[in-house]
């Protein structure tokens, strides 16, 4: 907290890190309680008391799905550019340049070839700290490439979708674009006859729900995940009409078709063996 470091530097006195409480707890947002950040981290970044599952960042999700250093990342080197010279109170530019200091990634897209428990598998993942994990020109051509390489290859296509902002607005028709080009790869990765499972976690928004997380063969979500396009408040302003509670979640979603199953963090890994396992020819 700022008081505190200030009096600490006032005082010209060092602070000793046992003084500083700070990052020591962490307030789930779901269930308001505060928790020990320690205890969550054991604990898969879930909520030990309301069962919400933290955001994970790309990284982290990496470490947790694939099998220890199989991970070979695609296209490392791809990074947006500003097609409109968007400009409103921050530059398209200046904001890229700031999400890739705050998150140390290009994009908000990583790609690349791993292995989960042996089994060879084409992954995409989206983090929704880089511009909320909205889909630009470079995080639609990572995919679309990404799923070539499956069709190429003959291997699964895994997606792990962190995405709140959906398109991305500071690149117009270009980033809308991407949801087309997303989904004509993944049609023809259909056509080839090449499983894709799509996993939606906290949140999966817009364009990106709307183009290829939503278009796998088996689409699994975390539990309590914000699944959807637009936002429960601009419905609600929309249709004004108050929305049923849970609207949205990944058990509504679930509830109405829209999910084949909610995995629980702990068993991803084992639910994604067992669906490759089913699979394998
Ligand atoms: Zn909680």
């Amino acid at each position: 907290m700022v008081w505190f470091r200030k009096s600490k530097v006032e005082n010209n006195q060092s602070p000793k890190k046992a003084d500083i409480p700070h990052g020591l707890w962490i307030k789930c947002p779901d269930c308001g309680d505060i928790v020990f950040k320690k205890g969550i981290i054991e604990n898969h970044k879930v909520c030990p008391k309301c069962n919400y599952h933290f955001r994970l960042d790309i990284r982290e999700r990496i470490k947790m799905m694939f099998d220890k250093k199989s991970f070979k990342e695609f296209n490392s080197n791809l990074a947006s550019v500003d097609p409109l010279g968007f400009n409103a109170h921050k530059s398209y530019k200046e904001k890229l340049k700031e999400d890739q200091k705050k998150t140390g990634l290009t994009e908000a897209a990583i790609t690349g070839e791993a292995k989960i428990s042996g089994h060879r598998v084409i992954a995409g993942l989206t983090d929704a700290n880089f511009i909320m994990g909205s889909m630009g020109s470079v995080v639609g051509e990572k995919i679309a490439r990404a799923v070539e390489k499956s069709i190429e290859e003959k291997i699964p296509f895994i997606t792990v979708s962190g995405s709140g902002g959906g398109a991305r607005m500071y690149e117009g028709m270009f980033s809308l674009m991407q949801m087309a080009k997303t989904s004509a790869a993944i049609a023809k990765l259909h056509q080839a006859g090449i499983l894709y499972i799509s996993i939606m976690t906290d949140p999966t928004m817009g364009g990106v729900s709307a183009s290829f997380a939503s278009l796998g063969d088996v689409i699994i979500a975390e539990p309590k995940a914000l699944i959807g396009f637009a936002g429960p408040r601009v419905i609600e302003q929309t249709i004004r009409q108050k929305l049923p509670d849970g609207f949205q979640r990944a058990e509504f979603m679930l509830k109405h078709g829209q999910l084949d199953m909610v995995v629980h963090r702990k068993d991803m890994v084992q639910t994604l063996i067992k669906i490759l396992n089913f699979f394998e020819k």
